[in-house]
């Protein structure tokens, strides 16, 4: 018997928490910066603390349309008043004349002297010789008045850099007047899939699918994914399962990515070539992580050319994920994209730990326990628990498009009916 021949010493299991730790570890946020328009900056991270060069609102305005008074002029509900003056949104009033108010709409700069607003609800018009105004009832002082500089103040670091760009922080930016944001530069990420067995859709029709031969699936959701995490994908489709062919497209990718990621072809005892190849490249570790889905896991490194140019006297790293469609899926989610966000920059604190669990209670059981911590296919349903998807095997990629999240079930725990559990949402882990 020779040494690969030997049935694999069965490994202890490492736990997703060591394993996270680990990865996360092994990254250093990228150096390279670039600008971008704001309204390209959806998903990227800030390279700068945002820091605001004035206030937000820069007036004192109106939140309603109605009439601004000095409080203090309304002595009882049932007082008439001249209206001075008229201030749309976009113009300047002036100084307001004691006694009088002035119609004023929402977003106008409040004029000088005037403290509070009367909604227009609360008016009646009076018409004849003065236009004026019944003012019905009395105002405190600020009432319907925005204060400047109540969102921002002038100086305040309003985004710290690190933080990840979402739809309403671009409208954040855009109200301190910035056009442009330095973001950390996207990680380039070279993607194949490894299987002999695997067939392009589009290339074969179903009918004439051959014996074995199945559809590459895992290729458009990590390419998805790692488009969504902010990354500039190189597709380099599939690879056969063939040891030059590996060792070739490894080369040629580690030059100019700062990750290769596979999936397939990590699992313990199977005949690999992702394995030596990236030994003979770099390194390469193979873990064996606690967790159900995606027991199987690889972290290492490719050496780079010495012409690579920038960068090239740091290896490019190298993450293989399981092969089977729901284990690469939630791999991706729990290991993946916190290595992602470190290395775009965000603070290891914010990625470091899992989402934030919610508790809700089983509507399913879980009679035989795992020895390893289960992730498992749910969706709440309208009585405000949770349903399992009735098939949980990690090759069925309807559980996760069924599911809007993830149990995460401690290892050796049954679950009863009712019992409070851990979700993780979908809409979290790919946020
Ligand atoms: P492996 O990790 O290579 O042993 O693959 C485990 C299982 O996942 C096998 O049933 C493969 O056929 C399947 N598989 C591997 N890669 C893919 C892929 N890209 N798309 C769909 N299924 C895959
Ligand atoms: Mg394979």
């Amino acid at each position: 018997m020779n040494a690969s021949q030997k049935p694999a010493a069965r490994a202890p299991l490492l736990s997703l928490d060591a394993a996270m730790a680990d990865l996360l570890g092994r990254v250093e946020s990228q150096a390279a910066v670039e600008s971008v328009a704001t309204f390209d900056a959806e998903g990227r991270v800030l390279a700068e603390d945002l820091i605001s060069a004035l206030q937000v609102p820069p007036n004192d305005n109106s939140s309603m349309d109605g009439y601004a008074v000095r409080a203090a002029d309304v002595t009882g509900p049932g007082v008439v008043m001249r209206v001075s003056q008229r201030i749309a949104a976009g113009h300047s009033g002036q100084m307001l004349e004691p006694g009088t108010c002035a119609r004023i709409f929402t977003g106008a700069p409040m004029p000088e002297g005037a403290d509070a607003v009367v909604m227009q609800e609360d008016t009646i018009e009076v018409g004849g010789d003065i236009h004026g105004v019944h003012i019905q009832a009395v105002p405190e002082a600020g009432q319907w008045v925005r204060r400047a500089g109540e969102d921002v103040t002038r100086g305040a670091v309003v985004l710290a850099r690190g933080h990840r760009l979402s739809p309403a922080a671009l409208g954040l930016a855009a109200s301190l007047g910035r056009a442009h944001l330095s973001v950390v530069a996207r990680p380039r990420v070279a993607l194949f899939s490894t299987g002999d067995e695997l067939v392009m859709p589009g290339e074969v029709p179903p009918e004439s699918m051959k014996p074995g031969a199945i559809y590459n699936s895992n290729r458009f959701f990590l390419r998805a994914l790692l488009r969504r995490m902010g990354c500039e994908v190189s597709d380099l489709g599939i690879v056969p399962d063939r040891r030059e062919a590996t060792l070739a497209a490894l080369k040629s990718a580690a030059d100019h990515h700062d990750l290769i990621l596979t999936s397939g072809g990590v699992s313990v005892g199977e005949e690999d070539h992702i394995k030596p190849s990236v030994q003979q490249l770099g390194n390469l570790d193979l873990w064996q992580i606690g967790m159900k889905p995606g027991k199987p896991f690889a972290y290492g490194s490719v050496r780079r050319d010495a012409g690579a140019g920038q960068g090239a006297n740091t290896p490019c790293h190298f993450i293989g994920l399981p092969g089977n469609p729901v284990s690469s899926f939630v791999t991706f989610l729990l290991l993946v994209r916190p290595f992602l966000l470190k290395l775009q920059g965000v603070p290891v604190d914010a990625v470091q730990a899992l989402p934030p669990a919610i508790t809700l209670p089983a509507h399913f059981t879980v009679a035989r326990a795992d020895k390893r911590r289960e992730f498992l296919r749910v969706r709440r349903n309208a009585a405000g628990g949770l349903d399992l998807f009735p098939n949980q095997s990690s090759g069925v990629l309807t559980s996760v498009v069924w599911g809007d999240g993830l149990v995460d079930n401690p290892a050796g725990a049954t679950i009863a009916h009712g019992d409070l559990v851990s979700y993780l949402s979908f809409a979290d882990l790919l946020s």
